[in-house]
């Protein structure tokens, strides 16, 4: 199978003012393919966030590469879209023109983006909401948002930092388990999905992959496959009913 993304021994320091740089990633490699729901776990402050930007082309590595489709990216990662912890929405835009900023550099018309984010809404569950606005909406709403944002590009890679962290427990479930639904029934056709979370449940619970990092200097620990099947391929624990 061909490597979606390619990360090739990257490296991240962080030059801190009065002081010498400090080390946060250490040749870090990971190659992603198609069909992949990833895991990074680790602890909090070893570098999660800052390998996701990186692999987003967000912020530059130190040294090594990330290469999207077998090309070094240079800038933005075109191939990737992220949703963020803390939902990252414009409060003085609609659900509709938030959805619309996905689409901000491509060569489209605005009723042709206006179909697309409609089409996506509906996918995540917010048919009706196209023009409230985030403050109308509860934590979980919101993050349906920025998840359709991220998914209304049609990118191969949806990278997902800390998405359900923010969110009270039910509504974390219930947002892992649409996400599921619509990532194992190729309801998006996005390719692989990278999550970052410090929640070794909820990296056996949807991903079939796992990354764990050591603290900072980040070093890759272990790059494990999950193999228990997922809740829905097996009896659902009790527990869950009661978010149905
Ligand atoms: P995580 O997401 O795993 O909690 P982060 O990637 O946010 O970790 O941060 C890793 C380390 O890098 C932390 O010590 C943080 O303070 C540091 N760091 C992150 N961004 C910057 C920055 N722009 N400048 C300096 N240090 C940073
Ligand atoms: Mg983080």
């Amino acid at each position: 199978m061909k490597n979606l993304v390619e990360i090739k021994n990257v490296n991240k320091t962080f030059a801190i003012e009065g002081r010498s740089a400090a080390s946060i990633l250490e040749n870090i490699s990971i190659n992603i393919q198609e069909g992949e729901f990833l895991a990074i776990l680790g602890p909090s402050g070893s570098g999660k966030s800052t390998l996701l930007r990186i692999i987003a082309g967000l912020i530059p590595a130190s040294s090594g590469t990330v290469s999207y489709l077998g090309s070094p990216i240079e800038g933005v990662n075109p191939g990737v879209a992220m949703v963020f912890q803390s939902f990252a929405l414009f409060p003085w835009l609609s659900v509709l023109e938030n959805v619309m900023l996905g689409l901000e550099d491509k060569n489209l018309t605005k009723a042709e983006k206006q179909a697309k984010a409609l089409q996506v809404i509906d996918i995540v569950g917010l048919d009706g909401f196209e023009n409230a606005y985030p403050k109308e909406l509860s934590g979980g709403m919101r993050q349906r948002v920025g998840i359709g944002r991220a998914l209304v590009s049609e990118p191969d890679v949806l990278l997902m930092d800390e998405a359900f962290s923010a969110l009270d427990v039910l509504t974390a479930e219930n947002l892992r388990r649409d996400l599921l639904e619509l990532w194992l029934d190729k309801k998006i056709p996005t390719k692989a999905i990278i999550l970052v979370t410090h929640g070794i449940e909820e990296a056996v619970y949807m991903a079939d992959r796992a990354i764990i990092l050591s603290k900072s200097p980040a070093e890759i620990v272990k790059d494990v496959k999950i193999t228990i099947p997922r809740w829905r391929d097996k009896k659902s624990p009790e527990f869950l009913s009661i978010v149905d």
